[in-house]
């Protein structure tokens, strides 16, 4: 998908991401994104979940606001 359009940032820095954009790569309310600043380009890329200690994508599970995987927790259940 090519894609082009313009956005006024508002008065508190925030971007409406278009509908069409949001439908086209499946991003709903509350989906994270990841947002990486490169020279003056800004890339927002749909934000792959991964465990906070390993960085691993598999049986995710969310404690207090962080995402750990089943394996790390394993491992500090044996801490
Ligand atoms: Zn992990």
């Amino acid at each position: 998908m090519a894609y082009t359009s313009y956005k006024k940032i508002d008065d508190v820095g925030r971007v409406v991401l278009p509908k069409d954009v949001r439908e086209e790569l499946g991003l709903r309310i509350n989906d994270m994104i990841k947002i990486d600043v490169e020279k003056d380009t800004i890339v927002i890329r749909k934000a792959e979940e991964s465990c906070v200690f390993c960085g691993k994508n598999g049986s995710l599970k969310h404690y207090m606001g962080k995402t750990v995987c089943a394996n790390c927790i394993k491992q500090l259940n044996n801490t």
